[in-house]
């Protein structure tokens, strides 16, 4: 090779790499200094659990699994994540063949392990970008519409990321194929199949080619090597919102900060409301300033790591590919609204860069970005930002806080805290939330309960019975008698609604034929407060939560047994944040238990197929998947899975406080998941929530009007059990 071809191509190699690390360095040195504009929150408890967990997500692929294709999809990432870190080395001796096509890495080199480990992930990674690159070609939005998931990403930095892998890759292959053969040539000792396993078949059809043009295609080779890495470092420090790229270094940051440091998903409670990192309530809300902003109005009210959050999405889709809300012709994706405001962090970048005692210095145009309204009517187009908004309401209240974008998201991003903290500043600071949750707020407020009904009607269930049901205070009680076993929750539902009390009359009537002593609270009861904290009503779901929790710790409840998730939810992992501390279990963990324990035993099995409806916030929030299905074995009926169930469950389009606003926007999400359940064949829909029983029996009537779903009934897996327990 000529040494004038050598001096070139290091030369340029080396002004290009100043260049990019310069432009790189500087664009993260932005990106940090724009997460620290966020307010403020407190991310960094148990670092050695926080690192086990980002080890396990990293090594593990944990969150890539969920799917279908999962596990192929896991492992070909996997593989090319492994890859980019440990093919760094080959851009060292890259670098290294420009002056000498010879050179390798001092001790490191010639080492067999070293070289079997770079030869086989540099073929497992074009392997598995092909693949890749195939799955991503076989799903393009053009082709699939909003059925593909990668509607709306970004698909030239995409391709352009996998495109730069595969040349790497190859370009590892060519040069460990050329160094075997010259070395073969030279009559080195190393140059052997030992030394190059995968890559000496190759070199060997290289045995006749001269010294000399071995010498110069390692050299171009490594400096086509070099090149297109570099390319990639100055594209990517050009696009910061280039998530495709930046999850790669983001995305490690982002599992290690996350919510719990066990890497549980941000599901099941939400965080309390807070201003400047402090936690907000009735007791110091009088301290905050005058312009203190409650809830995420824009884009500088987010903390820095939900700034961290939404710029670490890598546009998978997933998410996406999951929502009920999309899924059903909806305006929210939460790939989609996740992006908009990673655009919105970096369209107001200059705003959160700056001291916050300089912002109001900063140019006018800087201020109105960073000024603009998260959420704002738009002129048609949801996420047109023509009207001043980032999005429209309408992709706000769409969601149903289901879960299931923060279960499938790889990168642990928490869209249901963002969704809510905008919720709140919506009804909290702009007062602009549909009308049809005035009635709610009013209802929970006025009569403590969503129906509006009077507290008197709590114990009408109980005339309906034919055994006794203890009503705490009947006979004077001040705390819960010691051999009182559980208090039932009945919950508003399981109190006023038809179809619920139904699922009250069977758990009570199966306990009571179990020997479990319970007391229910009768008028003492009130709405837990759930709908009101997912519509953004913070301060009213305090409202009823303190109260509860007044009531609960004054008659020293320790065990509640419940029939509705939300009431799982709230009871058990939300009241602890105000001081409400107990052991609450779903009816159907109870009621499975004590089949097991021998106290409840079928005697008549029920003779239908079964399909079974997982609620959100039973199964994917709370993690209660076996013991519903295990009581329908228990029943003798024979059960049959949709497609989605478990935690790839899809919602019945209640939650997030959905069950009180009109759906006026695409398919009804109810009809949606009926269809899925009588398409399995089954003739019975089995629910274990209150809310999913009114949204699949109402959808499964409607069909049965236009003459579909013939014989199919929806009822609670309590009353199943019922059927098989009574001889008669
Ligand atoms: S919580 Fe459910 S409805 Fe809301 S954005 Fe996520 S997937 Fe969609
Ligand atoms: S939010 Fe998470 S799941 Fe959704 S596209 Fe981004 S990385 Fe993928």
């Amino acid at each position: 090779m000529s040494s004038a071809l050598a001096t070139a191509l290091t030369v340029i190699a080396a002004i290009a790499t100043v260049v990019a690390i310069v432009l790189f360095a500087r664009t993260l040195t932005g990106m940090v200094r724009t997460y620290q504009g966020g307010q403020p929150t407190r991310r960094s408890d148990n670092p050695g659990q926080r690192t086990a967990t980002l080890l396990r997500e990293t090594l593990l692929a944990s969150r890539l699994k969920q799917q279908p294709v999962g596990a192929i999809v896991a492992t070909a990432h996997w593989i090319v994540l492994v890859a980019f870190f440990v093919l760094f080395l080959t851009l060292v001796t890259a670098y290294g063949q420009l002056l000498s096509p010879d050179f390798v890495i001092p001790l490191l080199g010639h080492f067999p392990p070293f070289e079997w480990l770079v030869e086989s992930l540099a073929w497992l990674m074009v392997l598995s970008i092909v693949f890749l690159i195939a799955l991503r070609v076989s799903n393009r939005p053009d082709s699939k519409g909003r059925n593909s998931r990668f509607f709306g990403s970004t698909m030239w930095q995409a391709y352009y990321v996998e495109i730069t892998i595969l040349l790497v890759g190859v370009c590892v292959i060519a040069l460990r194929a050329m160094e075997y053969a010259l070395g073969s040539s030279k009559g080195e000792s190393w140059a052997t199949a030992v030394h190059f396993p995968f890559t000496a078949w190759i070199g060997s059809w290289f045995a006749q080619t001269p010294d000399s043009t071995l010498e110069t295609g390692i050299a171009i080779v490594a400096f086509i090597k070099i090149t297109v890495s570099l390319a990639w470092l100055i594209t990517v420090a050009a696009q910061p919102t280039m998530g495709v790229a930046w999850h790669r270094f983001l995305a490690f940051f982002n599992v290690w900060f996350q919510r719990n440091a066990d890497g549980r998903p941000a599901l099941g409670p939400l965080q309390a409301i807070a201003v400047k990192g402090e936690a907000i309530d009735f007791e110091n809300i009088d301290e905050l300033d005058d312009d203190a902003s409650l809830g995420v109005g824009t884009i500088g009210d987010f903390t820095w790591k939900a700034l961290l959050d939404v710029n670490t999405c890598t546009e998978c889709g997933r998410c996406q590919s999951q929502c009920p809300a999309w899924n059903t012709e909806k305006p929210l994706s939460p790939k989609l609204l996740t992006l908009a405001l990673r655009e919105q962090s970096h369209a107001a970048a200059p705003w959160l860069q700056a001291a916050a005692d300089q912002r109001s210095n900063l140019h006018e145009d800087v201020l109105g970005i960073a000024e603009r309204q998260l959420i704002a009517d738009g002129d048609g187009d949801p996420w047109a930002q023509t009207s001043g908004g980032v999005m429209s309401p309408d992709v706000l209240w769409s969601c149903t806080t289901c879960g299931a974008c923060v279960q499938q998201c790889p990168v642990d991003i928490a869209h249901i805290d963002h969704i809510v903290d905008m919720r709140r500043y919506q009804v909290l600071m702009a007062s602009e939330f549909p009308s049809e949750l005035n009635g709610l707020f009013k209802n929970i407020e006025n009569k403590g309960n969503p129906w509006g009904m009077n507290a008197s009607d709590r114990n009408a269930w109980i005339e309906e019975v034919d055994f006794p049901v203890r009503v705490f205070g009947m006979h004077g009680e001040d705390e819960i008698p010691a051999d009182v076993e559980y208090l039932f929750w009945v919950g508003c539902a399981g109190a006023f609604e038809d179809r619920a009390k139904q699922t009250t009359k069977a758990v009570a009537e199966l306990l009571h034929m179990a020997g479990v002593e319970f007391m229910v609270l009768g008028e003492g009861e009130t709405c837990n407060g759930d709908p009101a904290r997912r519509a953004g009503n913070e301060f009213l779901f305090q409202m009823q939560a303190m109260q509860n929790v007044e009531v609960l710790n004054e008659i020293k409840a320790t065990k509640i047994v419940v029939t509705c998730p939300h009431c799982l939810n709230t009871l058990g992992r939300e009241y602890p944040q105000l001081g409400g501390n107990y052991e609450v279990v779903h009816h159907t963990e109870l009621l499975n238990s004590l089949v097991d324990d021998g106290k409840i035993t079928a005697v008549k099995p029920v003779a239908r197929t079964v399909t079974y409806h997982d609620p959100c916030y039973l199964g994917r929030h709370n993690d209660v998947i076996t013991p519903p299905r295990e009581l329908i074995g228990d029943t003798g009926a024979s059960l049959t899975e949709m497609p989605r169930h478990g935690k790839q469950s899809f919602c019945c389009g209640a939650g997030g406080a959905r069950m009180w606003m009109e759906e006026k926007i695409g398919t009804a999400v109810n009809k949606t998941r009926a269809d899925e359940a009588i398409a399995t064949g089954a003739q019975t829909v089995a629910v274990a929530c209150p809310f999913c029983s009114v949204m699949m029996s109402d959808a499964v009537a409607a069909k049965q009007q236009d003459g579909g779903a013939e014989g199919v009934e929806v009822t609670d897996v309590a009353r199943l059990m019922l059927q098989s327990v009574k001889s008669d």
